[in-house]
């Protein structure tokens, strides 16, 4: 039965407490650039930016990353990315994501990060942590830890391409 976790206002709250936690442990925000995994990670690493900006006055660089060709369940398509070019050589980024649930899609944007220049640290935004890893992959930042069924899936719906914000458990 499907179930809505979070509605407009625990997603905002959810979002302004992330912010101010990567505030507080990238003081000063010097080089600070935030990808967001596409498609929903990059409206949430959009929005985290534009929240950075209005409590701190420091814009950030907001940068995308799809990582459908790193996937290790697709290894035939996969080509050297050029994605975010030397924007992240030196760079302390944070990466952010919808819903962390076995990792191999964070794995992939590391493969991707990687590939593309040298970052000093990677650190990691969720909205939603499911459970479930196959790798040894934990967030840094988390909206709600959601423990699932592996038959379970969190519809995570934002008004940039679903005109609400609600997470929903079906
Ligand atoms: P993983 O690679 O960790 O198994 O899965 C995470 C990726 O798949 C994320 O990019 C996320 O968007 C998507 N994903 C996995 N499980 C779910 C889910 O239950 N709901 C949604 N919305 N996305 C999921
Ligand atoms: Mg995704």
């Amino acid at each position: 039965m499907a179930k809505v976790i979070m509605d407009q206002t625990g997603i905002q709250r959810a979002l302004t407490r992330i912010t101010y936690e990567i505030i507080e442990q990238n003081r000063g925000l010097t080089n600070l650039i935030i990808v967001g995994i596409r498609t929903r990670g990059a409206y949430l690493a959009t929005r985290i930016g534009q929240r950075i900006e209005q409590l701190e006055g420091t814009k950030i660089p907001v940068v995308f990353l799809d990582v459908t060709d790193y996937r290790d369940d697709r290894p035939a398509s996969r080509t050297k990315t050029t994605q975010l070019d030397d924007k992240i050589n030196g760079k302390n980024i944070v990466l952010v994501d919808d819903v962390l649930y076995t990792g191999r899609t964070i794995r992939a944007a590391l493969d991707a990060i990687m590939d593309s220049g040298r970052p000093q640290k990677i650190s990691l935004a969720v909205l939603i942590d499911r459970g479930h890893r196959e790798l040894p992959i934990r967030p840094d930042f988390v909206g709600k830890n959601i423990p699932t069924a592996h038959d379970e899936t969190i519809n995570v719906q934002m008004t940039e391409v679903d005109q609400v914000d609600q997470v929903i458990l079906n």
